[in-house]
């Protein structure tokens, strides 16, 4: 019992310790105390989602707050999956009635028809060796008929429930995969979302462990977005979202996942793709955004054009996901720091951060 109970109370005493620091980070940061930002900050403390803690850094960095907008936007991007368990539970319940109704129906057939088979049994034993008047003939021929059509009734009435209950289960079928596929989909821009982006990283990372063939991940983030959002309202900026993934759809063909991950923040996953063929893509597609002239549609204003940041990294022997997308991560901070707009690869990031002693 001692081992155990230590280990408990080690959880229990460390799960009070990253509440305390939720709470603080939740007052220092100008959060609401909401349950939302408390999940949110929990989350963070307790470093469970580094994709979580990348975007609150960077949101912290850029304005010293977690505004409640923030928090919302995060809470949404990174920890609600509630909604569509929700819908997958209603449609199996709904699966689950339907299947008992029609065995219902089944199991009141197959009794009819047995009663029926009985019947018939009952009647020509009675009817053995006995002699027929005109009147009694009637009698049994009409009870046959009457049974008959019973039985006769009965199977419309289950094929008609039958083939409710395929209209039905086809509805759900469409409802469901609908439902998988808006839960792998960013609505914003029609692009893999976070979860989808996560499991293409796996894939990769698997994919690649069992052949010898190149791979790489290139991670883009949009430069001074906020300031974009602020001078134009986020609607517009929104509009710079679809822009760079109608640029990234423009440049990438093939087996590649496009996805947004968090809020202005793009990868793309590259199978069979070595870190010069990669950091090419990274460059035509940062060459497209940026020759791109923003018009605001309700107005014809010019916006001026925006630029982005880029990060790529080769997937290396024994990188996971996570190794590999932070490594892209790193470079796409360093094309931050060496004055944005441009690519960085994991070549360049790798001599300069892990070799610090060389030079
Ligand atoms: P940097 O060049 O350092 O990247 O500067 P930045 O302002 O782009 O900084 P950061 O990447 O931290 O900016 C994140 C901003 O992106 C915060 C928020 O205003 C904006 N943003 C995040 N998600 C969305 C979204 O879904 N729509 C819109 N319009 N803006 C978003
Ligand atoms: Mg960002
Ligand atoms: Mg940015």
């Amino acid at each position: 019992m001692g081992g155990l109970s230590d280990g408990n109370d080690g959880d229990r005493e460390r799960s009070f310790a990253l509440a305390q620091r939720a709470n603080e980070l939740m007052r220092d940061y100008g959060s609401s105390a909401t349950p939302r930002a408390y999940s949110v900050w929990y989350s963070y403390v307790s470093g469970a989602q580094p994709l979580l803690n990348d975007a609150v850094k960077r949101l912290t960095m850029q304005s010293g707050i977690l505004s409640d907008a923030d928090i919302d936007s995060l809470y949404e991007t990174y920890l609600d999956s509630r909604r569509l368990s929700a819908e997958a539970e209603r449609m199996s319940t709904n699966v689950l009635a339907e299947i008992e109704g029609i065995m219902e129906v089944i199991g009141l057939s197959l009794g009819s028809s047995a009663q029926y088979g009985a019947s018939l049994k009952a009647l020509s034993k009675d009817l053995d060796g006995v002699e027929l008047t005109r009147a009694r003939t009637r009698e049994i021929v009409a009870a046959l008929v009457a049974t008959t059509r019973e039985v006769a009734a009965n199977n419309q009435a289950l094929e008609a429930r039958m083939r409710e209950s395929r209209s039905e289960i086809e509805t759900l079928r469409e409802t469901l995969e609908a439902t998988r596929i808006e839960s792998l989909t960013d609505t914003l821009t029609g692009l893999a979302n976070r979860k989808h982006f996560e499991d293409s990283l796996q894939r990769l990372v698997e994919g690649a462990a069992a052949g010898a063939t190149p791979a790489s991940l290139i991670v883009i983030d949009v430069d001074f977005f906020k300031r974009f959002n602020d001078l134009y309202g986020h609607l517009t900026g929104d509009q710079v979202l679809r822009l760079v993934a109608i640029v990234m759809r423009e440049h990438v063909k093939g087996r590649a996942t496009l996805a947004r991950f968090g809020g202005e923040e793009f990868g793309i996953i590259l199978p069979d793709t070595d870190r010069t063929a990669a950091f090419a893509i990274a460059e035509q597609v940062r060459g497209s955004v940026m020759g791109r002239e923003l018009v605001k549609r309700s107005t014809g204003e010019s916006l001026g054009k925006v630029t982005i940041s880029l990060g790529v990294a080769a997937l290396q022997p024994g990188d996971t996901p996570i190794s590999l997308l932070e490594r892209a991560d790193r470079c796409m901070f360093m094309a931050k720091r060496n004055g944005r707009n441009r690519t960085v690869d994991d070549t360049t990031a790798l001599t300069e951060a892990d070799l610090p002693n060389v030079a």
